[in-house]
């Protein structure tokens, strides 16, 4: 009830939904009545859970942040959303999103531009900016995202939550509206590393549903936070941490720079030692993410066509049906994006740009490959800078794609 109020004080200036769940009280009582009866609860019990609207949900719409899926409703619950529900979380409702993960700020949702709670005048982030701004106004515990080149992760950078990109292929991307299959993953939101942990516990490990989920076993990502006190013990001692020098460079805010820095002494403090290290190739993460994204969400997109999923734009002939579905449905940014993927994937540009981009990633490997042969753990900033005003780069797509430039390069990675 607490929330609900909550929710009915802060969404009217937020806009961090796109859905609440009208079957919230009911769900918390049958929590409440598991627990009176001695029932085994799961590890979510009674835990507010905001779902990324580009999740599918059985009980709830699933828009994706698109015109062309307004109304839509899947029909089965994601696996991580699956695995929620059967650890006792309770789903509040679905999160705003730049359409189908397309963008940095929720400014390309077809629906609502979402603020930061922390000031309304500025974005959360994105394309997951609704679920870190609800999470970061406490609307609810934690929530789950998708990240596949940083909107997870700069979107908690924005809102000052902690977000959590797993690697490729440790959540099942079941029930995930495919943006760019090859580096999509579902991540987590939370106020704190333990809450964050305790949630991609729960939503990680093997699916057969989706071949590409990992068969590594599952550890308990949670258990090491219990009451350690960090500064006495010294769970870090020994770590080498390498910090990034490219991510340090020109075009970076200097408040960006002074966190870094104190976050790196911070971690000395903590029993680290942090040393300079260079990536070289830095500066070809941004193109080649953009190559490869584009070119598979115009394939992936493709199945949005007006016949087989969502909203239908009435025409005589089956081309125009098609076209006049897809030219009504998808919104400015995801239709340049589809235009860059299909020309980049071409017949007569396919190795200048698809090719090309991938072996860029073979070489981004490699880079981070070297890095992590002498340090345990590498560091960045999350973004140039802090949370833009909105509409400061709307109309800007180059400065756009620029402000991505930290997180792109790891999603290229699989694994190092
Ligand atoms: N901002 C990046 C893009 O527009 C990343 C988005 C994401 O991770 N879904 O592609």
């Amino acid at each position: 009830e607490s929330y609900i109020s909550r929710l009915s004080l802060t969404e009217p200036h937020l806009h961090s939904f796109l859905h609440i769940s009208d079957t919230l009280l009911r769900d918390a009582q049958l929590i409440d009545r598991k627990i009176e009866k001695g029932e085994d609860v799961g590890p979510l019990a009674g835990v507010l859970v905001g779902v990324k609207d580009n999740i599918c949900t059985a009980d709830m719409p699933s828009t994706g942040g698109s015109r062309i899926l307004e109304n839509y409703k899947a029909p089965f619950d994601a696996t991580a959303v699956r695995r929620v529900k059967e650890k006792d979380g309770i789903l509040i409702g679905k999160t705003n999103l730049d359409e189908f993960g397309m963008g940095s700020t929720t400014e390309a949702s077809s629906f609502q531009v979402t603020a930061n709670p922390w000031d309304l005048s500025r974005v959360p982030g994105g394309s997951s900016g609704g679920s870190a701004a609800a999470v970061s106004a406490r609307q609810c515990m934690v929530s789950l995202g998708s990240d596949t080149g940083g909107s997870v992760r700069q979107p908690a950078s924005f809102c000052g939550v902690v977000g959590l990109k797993p690697t490729y292929g440790r959540v099942s991307r079941f029930g995930l509206m495919a943006y760019a299959s090859s580096l999509d993953v579902i991540g987590c939101f939370g106020t704190s590393v333990a809450d964050t942990g305790i949630l991609l516990h729960v939503i990680s490990g093997h699916d057969r549903f989706d071949a590409t989920s990992s068969n590594r076993e599952v550890p308990d990502f949670s258990s090491q936070f219990t009451s350690i006190n960090l500064v006495e013990s010294k769970p870090l001692k020994g770590l080498k941490v390498g910090l990034i020098r490219e991510t340090l460079e020109d075009g970076v805010d200097n408040g960006v720079k002074s966190a870094i820095s104190g976050a790196a002494s911070h971690l000395e403090e903590l029993g680290c030692t942090v040393t300079e290290v260079s990536l070289p190739s830095f500066s070809l993460g941004l193109p080649a993410y953009y190559i490869l994204a584009s070119s598979e969400s115009s394939s992936n997109l493709s199945r949005y066509d007006g016949v087989r999923y969502g909203n239908q734009v009435f025409a005589e002939e089956l081309n125009a049906l098609y076209n006049d579905s897809r030219a009504k449905g998808f919104g400015p940014e995801v239709q340049m994006r589809i235009l860059m993927g299909t020309y980049a994937l071409s017949a007569g540009y396919y190795d200048a740009y698809y090719k090309r981009a991938q072996q860029v990633r073979t070489l981004i490997r490699k880079s981070f490959k070297d890095a992590l042969d002498d340090n345990d753990i590498l560091i960045s900033p999350v973004a140039p800078s802090a949370a833009y005003k909105i509409g400061e780069k709307k109309n800007d797509p180059l400065a756009m794609y620029a402000g991505d430039i930290m997180t792109v390069r790891i999603s290229l990675l699989l694994y190092v």
